[in-house]
């Protein structure tokens, strides 16, 4: 099958023919029918985070159709098409698997970076991670559900019950979490690049009352705020337009340094919190709450060969909505 392959950190990823796996007695076997880009590949690609396994195919937002299982598997049925987030497996007994927190699990491994992902023709999950995934969605438009979708949903539901929600980067998690905001009935403030106008003119689409750089300061005080920009500066910067009691929560996997900041703009129990993860809950959760919000997914497709394009196009900001990379048809093989 053909893969995106990730051989050295900060180097391009290489198109290559490698062997299909086969699925072991808990597992799926998937064709690969989307795969969302999500910034997280760009930090496992640049290096930031611990580089646990290489070479490595990325991509963690997965939608893929059954096309052979494990002996064990129960949960899907041939031909079905599920979705792989990237959780891919916890050891279910330690104390935060046990305590309900499995998105803290000590021995987790993780889609697209400890396991091999889904940049590529066919992918591996194991079956009791996989979602069922929401018939109104075409592959593409649900594959980035599978990360930013539900990524922004568990910071959406850390930020408690804002009545005003700042969000910091209008990307793929922003774009899919301001429609579940709204349809909460919540106010949305959107933080681009200082003179990202399309950026902002696309938060407003998406139902913003207030859309500016992160620089500016907003209309009024926000209850909670939302960062999925990797830049430390915006923690003080969010703190300083959050109200008393308010949450300031990082949704990304690596930010660059906070800067230091004066005591007064945190004093008034304002809370900086991070999100790591996901659990299955909050995906079972998101999958139900995002057709009944009429979420809908602005995606860009890419074919697979491509990757390397679509990276970095959303490094560099110039993707609207998401980016997806969809296998292109090939040769029959043999399993
Ligand atoms: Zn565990
Ligand atoms: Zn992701």
């Amino acid at each position: 099958m053909q893969a995106m392959i990730l051989e050295a950190p900060g180097q391009p990823l290489r198109l290559a023919e490698v062997a299909r796996p086969r699925p072991g007695s808990d597992q799926l076997l998937l064709e690969v029918r989307a795969c969302g880009v999500c910034r997280t590949d760009l930090h496992v690609l640049d290096g930031d985070l611990r580089q646990a396994r290489l070479p490595l195919v990325l991509g963690h937002e997965i939608v893929g159709l059954v096309v052979a299982k494990g002996s064990a598997v129960q949960r899907f049925a041939l031909g079905q098409r599920v979705g792989v987030p990237w959780l891919g497996r916890t050891c279910g007994h330690c104390r935060h698997c046990a305590g309900g927190a499995e998105n803290l699990c000590d021995a987790a491994e993780f889609t697209g970076y400890t396991l091999d992902g889904g940049y590529a023709e066919f992918a591996l999950a194991d079956q009791a991670y996989c979602f069922a995934l929401p018939e109104s969605y075409s592959d593409v438009e649900a594959a980035p559900l599978l990360c930013a979708g539900l990524i922004g949903y568990r910071s959406l539901v850390a930020a408690g019950n804002a009545s005003r929600l700042g969000i910091y980067g209008f990307g793929a998690a922003a774009h899919i979490i301001a429609q579940v905001a709204r349809w909460q009935g919540r106010e949305i403030f959107a933080f681009t690049k200082p003179g990202d106008i399309d950026g902002q003119n696309f938060a407003r689409q998406l139902g913003a009352s207030w859309a500016g750089g992160a620089d500016e300061a907003p209309p009024g005080e926000m209850d909670a705020a939302i960062i999925f920009a990797p830049v430390g500066e915006l923690v003080p910067q969010a703190l300083r337009h959050t109200a008393k009691g308010g949450s300031v929560v990082c949704a990304g996997i690596h930010m660059s340094d906070i800067p230091a900041f004066p005591y007064a703009i945190l004093w008034g129990e304002r809370c900086v919190r991070s999100i790591a993860n996901l659990t299955r809950r909050d995906g079972e959760e998101f999958f139900a709450v995002a057709p009944r919000a009429g979420v809908r997914c602005e995606v860009e497709s890419f074919p697979l060969r491509s990757a390397n394009e679509a990276l970095q196009r959303l490094r560099e900001g110039r993707i609207r909505g998401a980016a997806v990379l969809v296998p292109e048809p090939s040769a029959p093989q043999k399993l």
